[in-house]
């Protein structure tokens, strides 16, 4: 963590131009490498807190590059640290290790299905490179760089991670929160990961994004056969479609600044078509731009829920947890990584993006405890994210050129007595501590089991 006083006079202008010239002219000396490790990831795709491949991959890097990674930080991550010339500021370069589900990926893993429609394999493969940059001038730099591949930022599998949750094998669905509250950020000052986006800008900065609630519902009926007795059975199944109903019926009361999303999965119901189902769950997804719309959908969604279950006569158990905090870049560390772009590729192919992009990352929970940037990089295809036709087919503009943004930006922040990352952590205003952190997470978080009524009263 910092323990420099910062300095006031402006960082040596000629100095971190020099540092960024050398740092790229290593990522272009290893440009080969960068793409080999995003393409080879890409062919081996894993799911969150299963990426035991993907995180191998990335120890190894390490261990090439001469540096010691710890491994196994909430169950899959790799974290280096790089020095600098004197203690200082900490900044983290991310990559997220995971996949998606997608059936049918021309990239997927047939057996699991896992695909890489994100482009994360670009980020393990951009951080990486960064790291390469920059060790050849970490020696005149003041502060660390940390590396860091970081588990399950994609929200899939979610009755599996929380079973995890259950058996306190994790406590947040999400890789970086479970890290935060791990103490695994407690070393790292900022941090900065680039995302891939569309075959075109080459780079952007800027944009927010929602925050998400997850949700495992199961709802208990009473299991009768259903050709001759079917009074005589509670059907889990039409609680959950009246459910759907209700849900729906919300739908035109969201505000629309706060750009509510509720999604739903019917993930199981009954165990045989001859009997009323005494068994459906559900896995929900439900996205808002603030923390308080969060709060008013989630309560929204339980009322129906409940509803549903009360009209049928069956029980509900209704597990909500946090998936994703609100994302915003922070501006300090945004203006330096945009500047950077636009020296890398021009304004014409480095765009400075506002507003809502509608998704979601676990760069939102991040955010709350320390400044992030978030810049995106053109992948090669157009195809739609978290779609079969997403795929990283370009690894020199996912992979490559992030890579040099990045290294950039931290030369930046950490040359000449590392005052701009001082400026950075001024100028981003408070941040939650790990203990507050969690404690908001909780607050958004619980199991509630609503009996079906008796009749009695
Ligand atoms: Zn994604
Ligand atoms: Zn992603």
């Amino acid at each position: 963590m910092t323990t420099t006083t910062p300095p006031r006079t402006a960082p040596d202008a000629e100095l971190a131009a020099r540092l960024k010239e050398l740092a790229c002219a290593e990522i272009d000396r290893q440009a080969e490498r960068i793409v080999a490790v995003s393409d080879d990831i890409m062919r081996h795709p894993e799911t969150g807190y299963r990426e035991t491949r993907t995180a191998d991959v990335v120890a190894e890097q390490f261990r090439a590059m001469g540096l010691e990674p710890a491994t196994g930080l909430a169950r899959t991550g790799v974290k280096a640290r790089m020095h600098g010339r004197t203690s200082g500021p900490t900044a983290a370069v991310l990559g997220e290790l995971d996949g998606l589900l997608i059936p049918g990926h021309p990239h997927g893993d047939p057996e699991t299905d896992a695909a890489h429609a994100c482009g994360h394999n670009a980020q393990i493969a951009s951080m990486i490179g960064a790291g390469l940059g920059l060790q050849a001038v970490m020696d005149q730099l003041d502060g660390d760089v940390v590396l860091f591949a970081v588990p399950a930022e994609e929200c899939v599998e979610v009755q599996w991670r929380l079973d995890l949750v259950d058996t306190g094998e994790i406590h947040h669905t999400a890789g970086k929160a479970e890290l935060i509250r791990r103490g695994e950020f407690e070393d790292v000052d900022m941090a900065l990961l680039t995302h891939a986006a569309a075959s075109s800008p080459a780079l952007g900065v800027g944009g927010d994004g929602n925050g998400s609630l997850v949700k495992r519902v199961r709802f208990t009926g009473k299991s009768a056969h259903a050709g001759s007795t079917p009074w005589m059975g509670v059907s889990s199944y039409k609680a959950a479609t009246v459910a759907i109903s209700a849900i729906d019926a919300h739908r035109e009361f969201f505000k629309d600044e706060d750009n509510v999303r509720v999604h739903h999965l019917i993930t199981r119901s009954g165990d045989s078509v001859s009997a009323i189902p005494a068994r459906t769950e559900m896995e929900m997804l439900i996205r808002a731009r603030s923390i308080e719309a969060m709060r008013d959908a989630s309560e929204r969604v339980d009322r129906a829920l409940r509803a549903g279950a009360l009209a049928m006569g069956a029980d509900v158990e209704i597990t909500t947890a946090v998936a994703f905090l609100p994302f915003s870049s922070d501006a300090p560390l945004a203006e330096l990584a945009y500047a950077n772009g636009c020296e890398l590729v021009g304004e014409d192919e480095c765009k400075s993006v506002s507003g809502n992009f509608g998704g979601s990352t676990d760069m939102g929970d991040l955010g709350h405890v320390m400044p992030v940037v978030q810049p995106f990089s053109a992948c090669g295809t157009d195809g739609a994210p978290h779609g079969p036709e997403y795929f990283t087919s370009d690894h020199h503009a996912a992979a490559v050129l992030p890579a040099k943004m990045m290294a950039m930006t931290v030369v930046d922040l950490l040359v000449d007595g590392a005052a701009q990352a001082h400026r950075v952590i001024e100028e981003s205003g408070p941040k939650l501590d790990r203990e507050a952190f969690v404690a908001l997470h909780d607050s958004l978080s619980g199991t509630r089991r609503h009996a079906a009524p008796t009749g009695k009263d």
